[in-house]
């Protein structure tokens, strides 16, 4: 009979993860927040996924629960494991990627480079922490932040007067980098991990723009310590499914571990036309305990392009006969969402072994799609 997935979430992440699981022959049911979200092409349940009831009842007609986001809260996910589903990643390893004070204080513990940080519960303990770090820090909310939402750049404590209300706040050095990358691993429950190629990635306002796969002027000895780093912290972490680790590369070319994703992440997109086996049927394999896939890239590069926003005058199925025609190499993914200023509503991929052209390529096409 065929496994059935159930994820939690009904955005583009788990709308990506359909097909894959299609063609493995895996039934997939999605318990979305509202109807006629990006994923509502499969099985949809609409409701709560903070209400335990609601995901209990979702929980009980499959095989494995995996998520499309990580905001499920750790009481309903320790509930439905000891009613004995297959939650995966569980949410021992879960809570590191919901609270960035617990990540920090793990990795610490894991001897991960990252930047130098502290717990801050009022404006005395951040006033300290400037002084020690040049008078400037990054400060962020510990849970529920996104592309760039509960991230500022502060130089006195007044900056972020409103968010101590809300308890504690992490404070980090302000790292002077050349670049972000992101590391990408899959880990099977049973043990098995791949990694894949180190890529760069280019955020504008806090939003990922770009990925550039396998990240331009990578030395080996930078891929081998970006996977042992993304190795680590799977093993460490006990992660299953695909774990997204955002490092920072320094002026002095250290790699700082940034954050933690549990799922497929926006710098992975790339391999669904780029690599032997995509992130999202790598997240199917993963979840569901079977064999891993080749995370190989099919090409010498791939590169990504966020379709951000969108045409301001109708939908972005309006422009595919231009796109299509002028750009025939390029692979665009919609996300079945209402373009609106600054939102993802889709990306396009395009492969190839100049990555001048490659590089065109994605950004020409992606342009179409913009107002
Ligand atoms: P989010 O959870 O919203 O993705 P991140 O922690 O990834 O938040 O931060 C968003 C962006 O802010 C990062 O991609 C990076 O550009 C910048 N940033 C975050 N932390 C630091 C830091 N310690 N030093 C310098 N820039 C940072």
């Amino acid at each position: 009979m065929a496994l059935t997935l159930g994820i939690v979430g009904g955005g583009q992440l788990a709308r990506m993860m359909i097909a894959p699981a299609v063609e493995l022959g895996v039934d997939v049911r999605v318990l979305a927040e509202e109807p006629g979200m990006a994923a509502a092409l499969a099985a949809t349940a609409t409701g709560d996924y903070r209400d335990l009831e609601t995901v209990r009842a979702f929980a009980r007609g499959v095989d494995v629960l995996t998520f499309d986001h990580e905001h499920v809260p750790q009481e309903v996910l320790r509930a439905l494991v000891a009613d004995g589903v297959r939650v995966h990643p569980g949410p021992d390893a879960l809570q590191f990627a919901q609270d960035k004070l617990l990540m920090r204080a793990r990795l610490a513990g894991l001897g991960m480079p990252q930047p130098e940080w502290a717990r801050v519960t009022d404006a005395a303990g951040l006033q300290s922490f400037l002084d020690e770090h040049g008078g400037r820090a990054v400060v962020k909310t510990p849970r529920g932040g996104y592309d760039g939402k509960g991230v500022r750049v502060v130089a006195d404590p007044e900056e972020v007067a409103d968010w101590f209300d809300g308890g504690e706040l992490l404070a980090e050095e302000l790292v002077d980098f050349t670049r972000e990358l992101a590391q990408q691993v899959a880990r099977r429950p049973s043990g098995q991990l791949v990694a894949y190629p180190v890529v760069e990635t280019v955020q504008r306002d806090g939003v990922c723009a770009e990925v550039i796969a396998p990240a331009p002027h990578g030395s080996t000895r930078l891929t081998e310590v970006a996977a042992s780093i993304g190795t680590a912290i799977a093993e460490g972490l006990g992660v299953t499914g695909m774990l997204a680790v955002e490092l920072f590369q320094t002026t002095d070319d250290r790699l700082l571990v940034n954050e933690l994703a549990m799922r497929p992440h926006n710098s992975g997109h790339w391999g669904q036309d780029g690599a032997v086996t995509g992130q999202f049927e790598q997240h199917v394999r993963a979840v569901l305990d079977l064999p891993l896939g080749d995370p190989a890239p099919r090409q010498p590069w791939s590169v990504m392009v966020n379709i951000l926003g969108g045409p301001a005058d109708g939908t972005l199925e309006s422009r595919f006969p231009a796109v299509l025609e002028a750009h025939p190499a390029v692979k665009v993914h919609t996300y079945g969402k209402a373009p609106r200023p600054g939102r993802k509503v889709g990306h396009v991929n395009a492969v190839g072994d100049d990555l001048d052209a490659v590089v065109y390529e994605a950004r020409a096409a992606a342009a179409f799609f913009a107002d």
